[in-house]
């Protein structure tokens, strides 16, 4: 009779440990700092948020904002944008938009595509908008968005992802790419870390710090 509890002990257990072992895949360690971080999806499903993304909350910022086609911010950013994909270890078909706003903001999205407002980059020369835009990228490739969501922000991810044929679920879940924006500062250093073993370092002067040039 003894080994009935230790049956019921075992049986209630086992709920947790195969979700457990279902989960430690997710458990990768950062390429910039000795830490694991839990990483729930993977770059393929991102991308697919990502142009998702694209059509509802991009559509609905081009909307928002005119899009800039000319000038010199539109020249510096597409260029900038350019040569940083070029430098990335994946590649990235994305597209660079500048919206004519003097708000503060830029997001680079998994698919490579950058929005980025005119403010952003105002007096900003070449070299510097490289900077931000490998700064932008590094927070994607270290996923830093995914690291600060909360247990019960997962936990709509996950309701999301397995109802992702659901028009707003996706939205929902393709949305944590550009909402959990705000950075710690050991990921803002990670991101300046990053930037800068992608874009070549300035031949004199030392290194921008991003957190200087725009407070996104
Ligand atoms: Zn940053």
């Amino acid at each position: 009779m003894a080994s009935r509890p230790l049956f019921l002990l075992g049986l209630g257990l086992l709920p947790g440990l195969l979700c457990g072992m279902a989960l430690l895949p997710c458990y990768q360690p950062s390429p910039c700092s000795p830490r694991y971080v839990f990483l729930c999806v993977s770059r393929r499903q991102e991308r697919d948020l990502a142009r998702r993304l694209k059509t509802t909350w991009g559509e609905a910022l081009t909307r928002r904002y005119r899009v800039l086609q000319t000038g010199d911010a539109v020249s510096t950013v597409t260029a900038a944008h350019q040569a940083v994909c070029q430098l990335y270890q994946y590649r990235l078909q994305g597209q660079a938009v500048v919206l004519d706003t003097e708000e503060l903001w830029a997001y680079f999205l998994p698919t490579g595509d950058l929005y980025v407002s005119a403010g952003c980059v105002k007096g900003l020369d070449g070299q510097q908008v490289q900077w931000l835009v490998g700064h932008l990228l590094a927070h994607m490739h270290l996923r830093h968005a995914q690291e600060n969501m909360g247990y019960s922000h997962l936990a709509a991810v996950i309701v999301a992802w397995l109802h992702r044929n659901n028009h707003h679920t996706t939205e929902r879940f393709g949305n944590y790419l550009v909402r959990y924006t705000h950075w710690t500062a050991g990921q803002e250093d990670e991101a300046d870390q990053y930037a800068l073993s992608l874009v070549p370092v300035p031949a004199a002067g030392k290194p921008l710090c991003m957190r200087g040039l725009t407070e996104c």
